[in-house]
């Protein structure tokens, strides 16, 4: 865990630019500044995705990153805001300690992520949901 790299931020190991934290979560600034005010949260102790959450850390950075949206929407006044998560490298994550991205944006910022919408039936989309719930029972 000592070669995370959010981790050695989360421990103060690194340098990192810090927002705000709480317990679970800390709020500290994108190296990479997609836009400016671009900002990360991650939860403290190591996870390496959403999955690997409790509810009491899950609350805790949904919580710092509403405070977070809401400072960085007075503070730099972006035309929107992406709020963004991967988890695991196919959706892109590429720092594999859970966090999420709230990135201001601004028409014609060249961020692009396409959707490529397969728009099936309704009964299919039955079929889906009904996996889904019978996992959740
Ligand atoms: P993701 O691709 O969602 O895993 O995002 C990882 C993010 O971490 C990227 O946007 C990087 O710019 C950012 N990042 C990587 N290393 C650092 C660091 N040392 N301090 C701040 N941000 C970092
Ligand atoms: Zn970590």
């Amino acid at each position: 865990m000592n070669d995370c790299v959010f981790c050695r931020i989360v421990a103060g190991q690194i340098p990192a630019t810090r927002v705000c934290e709480d317990t679970h979560a800390l709020a500290f600034m994108d190296i990479g500044q997609v836009n400016p005010g671009h900002v990360l949260v991650a939860v403290k102790a190591h996870a390496d995705n959403l999955y690997a959450l409790n509810d009491e850390q899950a609350a805790a950075v949904a919580r710092i990153s509403l405070r977070v949206a809401r400072a960085i929407r007075t503070a730099f006044s972006p035309e929107g805001l992406s709020v963004y998560q991967a988890n695991g490298r196919p959706a892109g994550q590429t720092v594999l300690h859970y966090h999420v991205h709230l990135l201001p944006r601004h028409a014609g910022d060249g961020m692009e992520l396409t959707w490529p919408v397969k728009n099936p039936p309704r009964d299919q989309l039955e079929a889906y949901a009904s996996k889904i719930r019978s996992v959740l029972g």
